[in-house]
């Protein structure tokens, strides 16, 4: 599923595809997608939303802002608040499961495409509210600002893929951030020292900027979750192969119903 590094990459495709272009056609084949909040409910699809979408896309775009794993796309008119949810993205190319089609100046046609419906799309008259909706619950973007420090017994994986401590990041994103730190997973978040935690935020970045250049500028995206699509990390789903740093075999276990790979030698200290 869509973490910080793969919104991102929505944003500057959305960006590069509109700059300068107007939306000149708007067609809703899934009114479902779009709704009065923030939500990832389907059955809070909204006939009043899609008429907001319509008036709202047929002003100029003044552009993208992402905080986390969620986008506002400002316009004269209004803003947008874009999730993708688990299976939701943006693309230029044809669609199997359409949602919201969106015609530009020019002819391209931009697709929001959702088969599990659990992203939208939340159009506001007033961009302030937008923004309000953008930041909501979030704690800081964890590309843009410092890690906060930590608290508490939970798992320091767990705490990095608490929205409301850090945003963006999400299982693999973690969990590669950890082993670029070299701590262990099951860590409690609040044990790390100041030298540790000066190495996992600067970890966190470089694991965002490697995944950000390992997806490039293309116009299409596959996430790492889905079924044959490529895995570019080190770690993720290759329990028994060498870790790339010190060559010991990568273990893996569940971790809150998730699977968490990590190698038993870069990563000491697991407690108890
Ligand atoms: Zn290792």
């Amino acid at each position: 599923m869509p973490e910080l590094p793969e919104v991102e990459f929505c944003r500057r495709a959305l960006d590069r595809w509109t700059r300068g272009r107007r939306v000149v056609a708007l067609e809703v084949p899934d009114a479902r997608v779009v709704r009065d909040s923030r939500t990832d409910r389907p059955s809070h699809g909204s006939p009043a939303a899609v008429e907001r979408l319509a008036d709202i896309v047929a002003s100029p775009s003044l552009g993208l802002a992402r905080h986390g794993k969620r986008l506002l796309w400002t316009f004269e008119r209004g803003a947008l608040l874009l999730h993708l949810g688990m299976t939701g993205r943006w693309t230029r190319g044809a669609s199997a499961f359409p949602k919201v089609v969106l015609g530009l100046e020019g002819g391209d046609r931009l697709t929001f495409h959702d088969p599990r419906l659990l992203g939208g799309i939340v159009p506001f008259r007033d961009p302030a509210e937008g923004t309000r909706a953008l930041l909501d619950g979030l704690g800081p973007d964890a590309l843009a600002a410092p890690l906060p420090r930590l608290v508490g017994k939970r798992a320091v994986k767990l705490a990095l893929m608490d929205q409301a401590v850090v945003a963006g990041l999400g299982n693999v994103q973690a969990m590669e951030a950890l082993w670029r730190a070299g701590l262990h997973p099951l860590r409690a978040a609040g044990s790390l020292t100041g030298a540790e935690h000066a190495r996992l935020d600067t970890a966190v970045r470089e694991q965002l900027e490697a995944t950000l250049a390992m997806l490039g500028e293309g116009d299409e995206i596959t996430y790492v979750e889905e079924p044959g699509a490529p895995n570019p990390f080190p770690l993720y789903q290759r329990e028994g192969e060498p870790c790339p740093r010190c060559a010991a075999p990568i273990a893996t276990f569940r971790q809150a119903g998730r699977g968490t790979w990590y190698c038993p030698r870069c990563q000491p200290g697991a407690p108890g």
